[in-house]
């Protein structure tokens, strides 16, 4: 039987790819090949941002409360939908099926958020601001936007940037990872069939051709990005360079700081679903545990003791607790990184390499990995691994855990475990980090607050949805307005001043 053909969603349609270059998408459970994606090129880009420039005029002319309807529309199909959608998350991405149904839950927080975008593009008024003279802003669309995703959250990261935009009145085209490219044909589907207008909502699979010609066209106003901080950091200069705004979200090295008071099984608990769920291919993963005092004494062998009854296996099997890694490249990529901790002299409590799943020879699965005893200067702590590995790192106080934390060259997400109030509120307050959990592993901000880390976590200066979102994808516009009656006869030379 000949492979499925993955292609785009362009001007309403689907769209098989003609640039004559495709790549493997694989089932990370099996190992097998389950299909080839389209990898765009300069032209088929050209046709996706043409038909989002068409439908704009229109889309961005019409009232903000009937594009609200239309995605109330798009909520409920989603909802009616959300099984299927993380069923095709968990065969290309390989995460279990109840934590996709999780991701598809938090994209939809979004879509319920851009609903409400009357009342968030509704400008300020002020009256009289001189004699006979009244003063309003507005927000008005930016035109064609693009957004450019990581494979970790093939439904949720979208939905981070789609219906903000279109809500706000923009025209979108989407370039999904070519790792996981079916979802966001199932998402362009969902729309039509919620009624928005051809054109407003494309997509283009690919790979950098594809982005970079979505950077260097001139009718893309905007760029979304959230991938790995390399590509985050070219996104933002190519982008700045070819005059786009860009909101680039990069990597993340997440510490979790536990305190002697914490609660040690509870904390436990968080992490290991906080480092292990996703198999650690979450941006907002732990993958370090700041063991402050004689808690790593404690605490290490309780974590260890876990990890064997860890259960690894296809994420459609619904007792699943971690999958397998995304891509055979992967698995390559986090057992190096384990190499390397051994040979830089971090103890290696738990190896979770050379595991087999029964039934899935073929699959790129590999168990839980413990660290203990890692210090700050060793790649398995400076560098994001994107796996299933957790470093331990031991501090003797709270300011030694602030310090090791805010010298990190990456500051998306934080947590912290205690008892101790003031603790929870000194470590909120200095902790040079964008997202801050305390007793909460992964703080991933709702939909109303909007997204984003620090440092090498972000570049730009605009989060992710939430009202940072919509003020990314509109530009403010001020008007001033006065009738005849009102104006004093005579040309004034100096500057206009309140009277
Ligand atoms: P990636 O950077 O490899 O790819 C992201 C996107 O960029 C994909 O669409 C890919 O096709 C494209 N791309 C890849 N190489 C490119 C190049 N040379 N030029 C132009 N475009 C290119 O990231 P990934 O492996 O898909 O995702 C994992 C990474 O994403 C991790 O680093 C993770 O921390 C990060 N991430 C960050 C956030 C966040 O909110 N900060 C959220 C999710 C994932």
């Amino acid at each position: 039987m000949p492979l499925a053909h993955i292609g785009h969603y362009i001007q309403g349609s689907p769209v098989a790819g003609s640039s004559g270059r495709t790549q493997d998408v694989f089932n990370p459970a099996t190992g097998a090949v389950s299909g080839q994606v389209a990898l765009a090129d300069t032209g088929e880009v050209g046709r996706a941002v043409a038909a989002a420039q068409a439908a704009f005029p229109a889309w961005s002319a019409m009232p903000p409360i009937r594009r609200a309807r239309l995605m109330n529309r798009f909520l409920g199909l989603l909802n009616q939908n959300k099984d299927a959608l993380a069923k095709a998350i968990t065969l290309e991405h390989g995460k279990v099926f109840t934590d996709a149904q999780g991701e598809v839950e938090r994209g939809i927080d979004i879509v319920e958020f851009a609903c409400g975008i009357p009342q968030l593009l509704k400008g300020d008024y002020t009256e009289q601001v001189s004699t006979g003279i009244d003063n309003w802003t507005l927000r008005q669309p930016l035109g064609v936007v693009a957004g450019v995703t990581p494979f970790n959250f093939p439904v949720m990261v979208p939905m981070w940037m789609f219906p903000v935009a279109i809500a706000a009145g923009n025209t979108f085209v989407l370039k999904p990872s070519p790792t996981d490219p079916t979802p966001s044909l199932m998402m362009a589907e969902l729309m039509k069939q919620a009624g928005f207008p051809d054109g407003v909502f494309n997509v283009v699979q690919g790979d950098k051709v594809a982005v970079d010609a979505l950077l260097e066209h001139p009718d893309v106003m905007a760029v979304s990005f959230v991938g790995s901080t390399p590509i985050a950091n070219y996104i933002y200069e190519t982008g700045a360079h070819h005059g786009k705004r860009v909101q680039a979200l990069g990597g993340a090295k997440n510490h979790m700081m536990v305190m002697p008071d914490a609660d040690l099984e509870k904390t436990v608990d968080a992490l290991m679903g906080a480092a292990y769920g996703s198999a650690g291919e979450r941006c907002m993963a732990i993958s370090v545990a700041t063991l402050v005092g004689d808690v790593a004494d404690k605490i290490v062998p309780m974590i260890a003791e876990r990890l064997k009854t860890l259960r690894v296996s296809n994420g459609l099997e619904l007792d699943a607790e971690m999958g397998p890694v995304v891509t055979a490249a992967a698995h390559q990529r986090i057992e190096g990184y384990i190499a390397s901790g051994v040979e830089e002299g971090a103890t290696l409590v738990s190896d979770g390499r050379g595991l087999t799943v029964a039934g899935h020879e073929s699959g790129f699965f590999m168990g839980g990995t413990l660290f203990d005893h890692v210090t700050a200067d060793m790649k398995i702590y400076r560098e994001e691994i994107f796996g299933p590995v957790l470093a331990c790192v031991r501090v003797k106080s709270f300011a030694e855990g602030i310090d090791l934390i805010n010298a990190h060259e990456f500051g998306n997400g934080v947590s912290l475990f205690t008892r101790d109030g003031n603790a929870a509120r000194e470590f909120s307050r200095r902790v040079q980090v964008g997202m801050v959990g305390v007793n909460v592993p992964i703080p991933v901000p709702m939909a109303w607050h909007g997204f984003g880390g620090w440092k090498k976590s972000l570049f730009g200066d605009m989060h992710a949805y939430g009202e940072e979102g919509v003020r990314f994808y509109t530009k403010q516009k001020s008007v001033m307005q006065r009738w005849p009656e009102s104006i004093a006869k005579g040309a004034e030379f100096t500057m206009p001043v309140a009277r």
